[in-house]
């Protein structure tokens, strides 16, 4: 038989600083893309979350036992984390061939990702699943980045663009910049200061301690970022923006 498939299945791991909105984030897309008659598969590897918002296809905590992983190996909670995303890389495989099984049903396969972001992005875990998907499937990396946190706060800002641009480096899949909680504060000045090196510049100037030398330096690198990066306003309260992702994932 030969390999023709009736859809493409675009996958995308959601990654972002712990409360960006990711969980909020597959919440909406998956009712969005209902709506569409587009069918999503949601991972869940998250193994410590409690509550949940959407039903998801895989959840890591029907395979580990994150309380358990605690107290079997003597570990705190983010060791657990990590040691439960660890095990559950080893049986990624299996995952896979269930989601290549139904390449032919779904549209988009979903993954949500730890709170915090360092257990996903620089563990061994977060290689192996992030390869092991990108390898069958056309794969983006979707940060979230929290606007109204960014917003006045230069220095929250350039965190959260070192830790794209870190996420970006280590991995090879497309990173899609989603501007979050744009209900809450536009955009504008996010977008100005990843676009222009003197105004990103000139809010460091405002800011006096020893971290707005360093901060000053880094606005080359934020506009190099800039130029390769997608950019997309969404609102996960609202669900401005989801349209411009769909048209994005879909073009
Ligand atoms: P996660 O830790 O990245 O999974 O973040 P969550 O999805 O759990 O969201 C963290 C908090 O931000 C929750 O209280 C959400 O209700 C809130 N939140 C998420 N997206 C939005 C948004 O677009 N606008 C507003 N106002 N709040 C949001
Ligand atoms: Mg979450």
């Amino acid at each position: 038989m030969s390999e023709t498939y009736k859809r493409k299945t675009v996958a995308i791991i959601v990654v972002g600083m712990a409360g960006s909105g990711k969980t909020s984030f597959i919440q909406r897309f998956n009712s969005a893309s209902h709506a569409k008659k587009m069918r999503t598969y949601i991972l869940n590897i998250d193994p410590a979350t409690t509550k949940i918002p959407y039903v998801p296809n895989i959840d890591i905590r029907d395979t580990v036992n994150f309380k358990k992983v605690m107290k079997d190996y003597r570990l705190g909670p983010n060791g657990a984390i990590l040691t439960a995303a660890n095990l559950f890389a080893t049986r990624f495989d299996q995952v896979i061939s269930l989601c290549e099984r139904r390449r032919n049903e779904i549209d988009f396969i979903v993954v949500d990702t730890p709170g915090q972001i360092e257990i996903f992005t620089w563990s061994a875990s977060g290689t192996i699943i992030t390869e092991a998907i990108a390898s069958r499937f056309e794969t983006f990396l979707f940060y979230i980045l929290d606007t109204s946190r960014s917003n006045n706060n230069p220095q929250v800002f350039v965190s959260n663009i070192l830790q794209a641009i870190s996420v970006l480096y280590k991995s090879r899949v497309r990173l899609i910049l989603l501007l979050n909680k744009v209900d809450i504060t536009n955009s504008k000045q996010i977008r100005t200061w990843l676009s222009d090196f003197e105004k990103f510049q000139a809010a460091f100037d405002k800011v006096s301690n020893s971290a707005s030398e360093l901060g000053r330096s880094i606005g080359l690198v934020v506009e190099e970022f800039h130029a390769k990066l997608s950019l997309i306003d969404i609102s996960c309260l609202t669900g401005e923006g989801f349209e411009d992702v769909f048209h994005f994932l879909t073009k």
